[in-house]
């Protein structure tokens, strides 16, 4: 089963095309519930393409700068995964 119906069997719901489902350890084979999260596209990209930009090469020098913003962004999805209930609420 992929992790978008793994995740929708979960919620009870099908995900609104505006989310995308996203493993919030950066690792795709663990479709662990509480690995998953729905969250708005843009936000997605968003963070994806930080996530990608911070790999370039000469990101590597910012060393621990570079280490909080990969933490940082672990902090969002621990937020975003707290009010999760509340994205289906309405829909
Ligand atoms: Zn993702």
């Amino acid at each position: 089963m992929g992790y978008k119906k793994i995740y929708e069997e979960y919620i009870g719901q099908t995900v609104p095309l505006d989310f995308h489902v996203h493993h919030m350890d950066g690792n795709h084979e663990n479709n662990d519930i509480n690995n998953l999260i729905a969250i708005p596209k843009e936000l997605h990209e968003f963070l994806h393409s930080i996530r990608y930009i911070i790999s370039f090469p000469i990101y590597k020098e910012l060393g621990e700068a570079r280490e909080k913003l990969i933490k940082q962004e672990l902090e969002y999805w621990k937020i975003f995964k707290d009010c999760q209930h509340r994205l289906f609420e309405d829909s």
